[in-house]
């Protein structure tokens, strides 16, 4: 893996775990804002039940006493007719009792549920009627079982004529009657329920468990040191609060919430109980949210650092064969540059052999010419001298044929290269033109005792090219075949290839080596051999016949078998 893959890699990894770790403690704490608001609710909902049962029982109480204010001077009977108004008006009364000054019930409403003539002091139960005799104030009880089922608590309202005892008025309240206005209902069961419970701990009312009505939850319910308990005992302390615990019944967790009720001397407690799985229902989906969205943000992250890795490798892998290739064209240029100087080496040094070769062909001739001169000052008229003067004329003659030649292959190469070589075009029979080559060559080969071959197809062959320039090559190659070549023939073939003619131009000699076969065709060059060197030469011959036989637009190369001789194929 590449350095910058890995640590695009790395940076993804890191975010990732950042991610987490950020989605980690987001978790947490929106869990605990959410544990905090479920409760704060659920202490909401206890509040709102405790203002009700409040109003509802001061309410009750306030219109007893407010009877009790007016009834100093009532008669026992008068007393049970204004308790009808109230008894339907307010509902919630069991009963509503006139208990005379001695402790005798002495009339009620309905009159069913007024026992006439009960004696509180013969039966014992004259405490709660003591007490508000003796305070002169409103005194209540914590509920306790009806005759007729359910549990009711006592108001005792003693009434006064100035500091004369009158009685009291006795109002039972059904607890039933508080829990059906403001407890059940108020959450749908399978959420929880409500209950409430007085000052030592017996329940007054429950929504699940009916049956602890009137019992003591710590002992029955729950243990005496129970998570439970501790909760129950911190409501029977008159507190608010929130709590958790375990309901072994149900074998789960349960969530507390309790606030207190004051009704004159009493305090009661009422609170709700949800189990716990309700808040981590919320919490888990609160958690499955961030999850998804964390998720999702790990998944981009992923994606986009994917997306760095791919392009980073793709500019990569560009850059790498951008590279290479310059790398390719650097090697390639260096070799074509390495091969141009090694060219340039070469030519150089041709120059360099052709200049002392020149100079030695133009001397020559010149010393020749010169020595000539000078015999021909001095010859007299005899017959002898005349016949030595025209021997020397003759050479003279050769001689500035010789150097002219070696002038004229200059300026033909010379013109070659600048491209300014004239090619006069016109209509010519090829193998008039091997004819007269042939022909101008016959004296020489005869003196070599070599025969010319011509193999021809057909009589006449039209082509379109420069009638000099094409003898000239093909001079030149006789000439060169004949240089070249000891003993033997010599055979110019001439074929139709691919609708082109190809002329093959042999010879017997002492053949070229493979190396040399493409070089000789470069001005200057010459092989190196003993023969070469006798038979003298410019090295500029076959390069003008190239450059003419290429300016007609066609090809030159040579074939040979060192010792066996050399073939020079000519395409137009
Ligand atoms: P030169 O004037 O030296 O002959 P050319 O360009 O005509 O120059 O030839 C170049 C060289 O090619 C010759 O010096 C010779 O070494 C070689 N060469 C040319 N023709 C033949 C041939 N028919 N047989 C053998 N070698 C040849």
């Amino acid at each position: 893996m590449s350095h910058k893959k890995f640590a695009t890699l790395a940076v993804a990894a890191l975010l990732i775990v950042v991610v987490a770790w950020f989605g980690h403690v987001t978790n947490q704490e929106v869990g605990g804002i959410v544990q905090q608001q479920f409760t704060q609710q659920q202490l909401l909902l206890t509040r709102q039940a405790a203002v009700g049962i409040e109003g509802f029982l001061d309410e009750k109480t306030v219109l007893i006493e407010v009877l009790a204010a007016d009834a100093s001077d009532t008669s026992p009977e008068g007393m049970a007719r204004s308790f009808i108004p109230i008894y339907y008006r307010s509902r919630g009364f069991f009963a509503i009792q006139f208990i005379n000054s001695t402790g005798v019930v002495v009339s009620g409403y309905p009159p069913e549920d007024a026992p006439i003539g009960f004696d509180l002091y013969a039966e014992n139960k004259n405490q709660a009627f003591d007490l508000a005799k003796d305070r002169r104030e409103t005194y209540t009880t914590d509920p306790t079982p009806l005759f007729e089922g359910g549990l009711g608590s006592y108001v005792w309202v003693p009434v006064y004529d100035d500091n004369e005892f009158k009685g009291t008025i006795l109002a039972i309240v059904r607890v039933s009657s508080l829990s059906e206005r403001f407890l059940i209902d108020v959450m749908p069961e399978e959420h929880g329920y409500m209950y409430m419970i007085d000052y030592s701990g017996r329940s007054l009312y429950d929504g699940a468990h009916k049956e602890m009505i009137g019992a003591k939850y710590v002992g029955s319910f729950c243990t005496n040191n129970s998570s439970y308990a501790e909760i129950l005992s911190e409501q029977m302390q008159k507190k608010e609060g929130t709590g958790y615990y375990f309901d072994e019944s149900s074998g789960e967790w349960r969530i507390v919430a309790y606030t207190p009720v004051v009704w004159r001397n009493r305090v009661w407690s009422v609170a709700t109980s949800v189990p716990a799985s309700d808040v981590d229902a919320l919490v888990h989906s609160v958690y499955r949210k961030q999850i998804l969205f964390i998720a999702i943000v790990i998944v981009i992250i992923l994606a986009g650092s994917g997306s760095i890795v791919h392009i980073f490798s793709r500019w990569n892998r560009e850059l790498e064969n951008e590279v290479e290739r310059t790398t390719e064209d650097l090697k390639k240029s260096n070799t074509e540059l390495e091969s141009a100087n090694t060219r340039l080496t070469e030519l150089d040094r041709l120059k360099s052999e052709f200049v002392s070769i020149a100079s030695h062909e133009l001397k020559t001739p010149l010393t020749s010419i010169k020595l000539s001169m000078d015999v021909l000052r001095s010859l007299s008229g005899s017959e002898k001298d005349i016949r030595t003067r025209d021997e020397l004329f003759g050479i003279v003659d050769r001689n500035i044929g010789r150097q002219s030649r070696l002038v004229n292959d200059l300026l033909d190469i010379s013109r070659i290269e600048t491209g300014t070589l004239k090619f006069n075009l016109e209509h010519v029979d090829l193998y008039d033109i091997i004819r007269e080559s042939v022909r101008s060559m016959r004296d020489i080969a005869e003196e070599k005792g070599i025969s010319v071959h011509t193999d021809l197809e057909g009589e006449t062959l039209a082509i379109t090219g420069d009638r000099d320039q094409l003898v000239q090559v093909f001079v030149n190659l006789i000439g060169n075949a004949l240089k070249f070549t000891e003993k033997g023939e010599i055979r110019i073939q001439v074929r139709m290839v691919a609708g082109h003619p190809e002329i093959r131009v042999s010879d017997t000699g002492i053949g070229i080596p493979p190396d040399e076969l493409d070089r000789i065709f470069d001005k200057f060059h010459q092989v190196d051999s003993g023969l070469t060197r006798e038979v003298g030469g410019s090295g500029l011959g076959l390069a003008i016949c190239r450059g003419i036989i290429e300016g007609h637009g066609g090809s030159i190369r040579a074939e040979s078998e060192v010792g066996r001789g050399s073939t020079f194929v000519i395409v137009l």
